[in-house]
Parts: structure tokens; C-alpha cells; sequence
């Protein structure tokens, strides 16, 4: 009777421990927001908190679409706006900072170069005449926030919205208790909890180059691999250096930015991309910000004390 009730016992266990695990399976809710996958995985029954997390984003791009008709964005672009929202200000304060920081290798009024390279599109590269052109209304100087009065500059915030989008999606799944979530927006990773992400080979796309564990942290990559065409043997990507008008041609083929605040590690990592390796002591400038960089030859560049901070595996050596 004693041996029934064991049985018994262990077998309910089991089942309450199913329940559970079956309760708190993580679930992925897909939407196509900022002119990307996104993608948001979370606890069963965190999926209400991942419903308004989509609800936030459809309001972001409202704001920071560039291609929306009636976007904040779309407004500013063409001259029909007088005031910016808190969000707006917010974001082009912090990229105008970081343009001051870089001497504009980062430079959200890179626009009318990102329309020409239009890299979705073009198999060959622009002009010098063409590159002249649109090199004339470049330049974050010619903007003003207070107040704020853009001209004939044109904003392209295709480095930074995403990394915005995810700390605001980020805080308010905490502010709902959530505990644990991976937010990707295309690529533009934040964490809640700890997990183990992959950086992407800049080698092959398809492979891992190492794994890295982490908790709580953003966790932002840009690569000449992710969006490019080939014309006579070299490769045209979409990350540009605003000073030339060229795509920008460092020696790195990616940068990792892992960082407490997805804003930033997304804008660190375009930056770092166009100066190059020694520019890795923008780092410095923010608490707790890490940067991983391939460089083109294969070498591998990190913050001080990387591995020893992070559980990281390399699958390429
Ligand atoms: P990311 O993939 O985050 O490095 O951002 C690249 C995107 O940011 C491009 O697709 C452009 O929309 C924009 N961009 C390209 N070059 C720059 C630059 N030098 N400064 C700021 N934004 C840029
Ligand atoms: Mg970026």
C-alpha cells in the first residue's frame, strides 16, 4: 500500500511538473515592424504582455519610419513639422551626441547617401558626381534640435530606432513582471534573464562564429555581411561612411555591442564599423558596454577582461 502511494505520489509530481513546464513553455509571437522580422519569445503566459509589446511597436513606427506616409519620420523629411515627440527628441538627441563623439562617422543625416546607395536594390555602385550630390546635404551640423529645424537635411535612423524600439519594448514587459524574454528586433537583440546568443560568422552568414551567455544586456551586431551586392569583385554594403560617401571599408567585417541599453549598443556598433578598430574605446564612454569585433583578416578585438566577464564559446578556431 505504502509502495502504491509512492507511485502515486511521483507520478502526480510528474504531471504538476509537466503542467508547469508546459505552462511556461516559451512561445515566439512574429511581426513585421521597422522594415524587419521581429521577433518576441516569452513565457506562455507572459503572451498578453507580448500582444502590447506589439501594440508599442506598431506606435514606434508611427514615429521612426522613414517610408510610413504620415510617420513623425515621413513629417520631418518633408519639412512639415514644427515640434518632435518625446520619443523623436530623444533619439535624435542621443544619435547627435554620438555624431559629436565620432566627428559624424556616425551621422543620421546620412540619408540622401543611404537612398542613393539603395543597396536592396543597385548592383552598381554611384558615381563621383553622384556621391558629390548627395554629399552636399550630409552633415549633422546643418541640423538643429532647439529649435528644431532640419532644412534640406534628411534623417535616416535605420542605426538607432531599432535599438530605441527594443529598450521601450523591453521595459515594458518588465513593468508587466515579466521575467524572462528574448526581443529581437531584426537582429537588434535585448535580453531579460539570461541566455546564450550567437554571433553570426561574417565569413558565412549560415554559421555561428562563438556564443556568448548573458543576462539582462542588449546585444547589437553590424556586419558588412547583412545587406550588400558585389560588383567586379568587391563588395558594396549598407553601412556608409558619411565622411566619403563610400560604404564604409575599415578592416572589420563585424562588431558585436553588448550593453545594458539597446540604443546604445546599436549605434556603437554602426560607429565602431566605420572607424575601425581603435575606435573600440568609445566603449568607455557607457557603463558596463562590451564590444567583440571579427576583424576582416579573422583577428578577433575585444573590450578588456571580454572572456573573463562572459561565458563565451568559440566555434572558429
Ligand atoms: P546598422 O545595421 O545598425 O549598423 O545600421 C545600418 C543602417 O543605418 C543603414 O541601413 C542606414 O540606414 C543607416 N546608416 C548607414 N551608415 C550610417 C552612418 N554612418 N551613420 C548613421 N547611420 C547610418
Ligand atoms: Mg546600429
Amino acid at each position: 500500500m505504502k509502495k502504491f502511494f509512492l507511485i502515486l505520489l511521483v507520478l502526480m509530481l510528474c504531471i504538476s511538473s509537466f503542467a508547469c513546464d508546459k505552462k511556461d513553455e516559451p512561445l515566439t509571437k512574429q511581426g513585421f515592424f521597422f522594415d524587419t522580422v521581429i521577433n518576441i519569445t516569452v513565457d506562455e503566459k507572459d503572451m498578453p504582455a507580448a500582444e502590447a509589446a506589439f501594440t508599442l511597436c506598431h506606435e514606434l513606427e508611427n514615429t521612426f519610419s522613414r517610408t510610413k506616409n504620415g510617420s513623425e519620420l515621413h513629417k520631418i523629411n518633408n519639412q512639415d513639422i514644427s515640434s518632435l515627440s518625446t520619443d523623436m527628441k530623444k533619439v535624435l538627441e542621443f544619435a547627435f551626441s554620438i555624431s559629436e563623439m565620432t566627428d559624424g562617422a556616425f551621422d543620421v543625416t546620412v540619408a540622401p547617401l543611404t537612398d542613393l546607395w539603395d543597396i536592396k536594390k543597385r548592383t552598381v555602385p554611384p558615381t563621383k558626381e553622384e556621391l558629390d550630390t548627395a554629399l552636399v546635404n550630409v552633415g549633422y551640423k546643418k541640423v538643429s534640435l532647439q529649435p528644431f529645424e532640419s532644412g534640406s537635411s534628411s534623417i535616416d535612423l535605420g542605426a538607432v530606432a531599432k535599438g530605441y524600439a527594443a529598450d521601450c519594448v523591453a521595459k515594458l514587459l518588465k513593468e508587466k513582471g515579466v521575467k524572462h524574454a528574448i526581443i529581437d528586433l531584426g537582429g537588434n537583440v535585448a535580453l531579460i534573464g539570461e541566455y546564450t546568443v550567437g554571433i553570426t560568422n561574417p565569413f558565412d552568414k549560415d554559421s555561428l562564429f562563438a556564443r556568448i551567455t548573458l543576462k539582462d544586456k542588449s546585444v547589437v551586431t553590424s556586419g558588412a555581411y547583412q545587406r550588400y551586392f558585389e560588383y567586379e569583385g568587391k563588395r558594396y554594403h549598407h553601412i556608409i561612411d558619411p565622411r566619403t560617401g563610400m560604404c564604409a571599408d575599415s578592416g572589420i567585417a563585424s562588431v558585436t555591442i553588448i550593453s545594458p541599453s539597446s540604443m546604445q549598443a546599436d549605434a556603437l556598433s554602426t560607429a565602431i564599423f566605420v572607424l575601425g578598430q581603435d575606435s573600440i574605446s568609445l566603449c568607455k564612454s557607457f557603463a558596463d558596454t562590451d564590444a567583440f569585433i571579427i576583424m576582416e583578416n579573422g583577428d578577433i578585438i575585444t573590450t578588456e577582461g571580454f572572456d573573463q566577464k562572459y561565458k563565451t564559446e568559440y566555434f572558429n578556431q
